[in-house]
């Protein structure tokens, strides 16, 4: 019989992730097998099977949009009622369901806008935070340079179409070369505007309280602006920018330097009706126009040639 102890030290595998998007019914209907068997059961009997010799480091992601919030709730129960935690490797973090992709065009009806995603956000964690699921949210000092941008990295499909982006993959007019052979004009193109993206280029971002932190988030929905679809598709700034006061006050409180009755409903949240805490936010009319700028300077360098 194998040794699962040292298979895993030999494979040098400590962590894995796992998305798991409600309790059974919810995950069950979304991420079934090809033959529409669901696959809750089995995934957390084997999370608590492997958490319990605490065999791997498991972090759970938990994707939510306008219909799953309740559900979330259910499978921290769930995740909880089996023992499992932050004490024996297991913790959950949330994200945005978010369309862009084409094809989903009209297809995410029910994706959260960023400021209800936001909110959504610190509820789900102050519960995870109280059921031993989650470490208490820390501010990032940096959530790191989108990786498209960098130089020299890529995605290579099967077809050997060079990406910068996955989430462009499923479109060969979007790549941005060829492992096979020479660079089309059309490609270098959106390769420029890959590589002339930066936050410092736009005031919104340049002026940003979180940039330092944030670092323009995700370059894509600038450089494809028009492929993406819905605010949740086509607005970069991740939630901190909208909870960062929540998630402060979670910590500050969770440490015992404040009380629930601390929370000023007025002037705690970061976002208020007339302003924000953390700055101004990027819009579909700023996005939109540093998307018309890379398209517009790639264009015009290319007719330069
Ligand atoms: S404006 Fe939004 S995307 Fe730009 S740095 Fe700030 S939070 Fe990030």
């Amino acid at each position: 019989m194998r040794n699962a102890v040292t298979d895993e030290r030999a494979a040098r595998v400590g962590k894995v992730q796992i998305t798991i998007d409600g309790d059974e019914a919810a995950h069950d209907s979304r991420r079934h097998l090809t033959s529409g068997r669901g696959t809750f059961r089995q995934i957390i009997d084997n999370m608590h099977a492997i958490a319990r010799r605490k065999l791997l480091k498991f972090s759970v992601r938990v994707n939510i949009d306008g219909r799953n919030e309740a559900e979330a709730r259910a499978l921290l129960d769930v995740l909880a009622a089996k023992g499992l935690g932050v004490h024996n490797g297991v913790s959950v973090y949330f994200a945005p369901v978010e369309s862009v992709a084409e094809a989903a065009s009209g297809g995410c009806g029910d994706c959260l806008s960023k400021t209800d995603y936001a909110e959504t956000e610190t509820r789900l964690q102050s519960l995870a935070f109280e059921k031993g699921l989650m470490a208490l949210p820390k501010m990032p000092r940096y959530l790191g340079l989108c990786t498209a941008v960098k130089p020299n990295s890529y995605v290579i499909v099967p077809n050997g179409d060079l990406h910068k982006c996955w989430d462009t993959v499923m479109d060969p007019a979007r790549c941005v070369g060829s492992v096979m052979g020479s660079t089309r004009p059309r490609d270098a193109r959106t390769e420029a505007m890959w590589s002339n993206w930066s936050p410092f280029e736009n005031p919104v971002c340049s002026d940003c309280k979180v940039l330092p932190a944030c670092a323009g988030a995700c370059a894509f929905k600038f450089v494809h602006n028009d492929y993406a679809s819905g605010e949740s598709g086509k607005l970069p700034c991740p939630s901190l920018k909208f909870n960062m006061a929540e998630q402060l006050f979670l910590r500050a409180r969770a440490r015992g330097f404040v009380q629930d009755a601390d929370w000023d409903p007025e002037a705690s949240p970061t976002v208020r009706a007339d302003r924000m805490l953390t700055g101004d936010r990027h819009t579909l009319e700023s996005v939109g126009l540093v998307h018309s700028a890379l398209t517009g300077a790639a264009a015009g360098a290319d007719a330069g040639r």
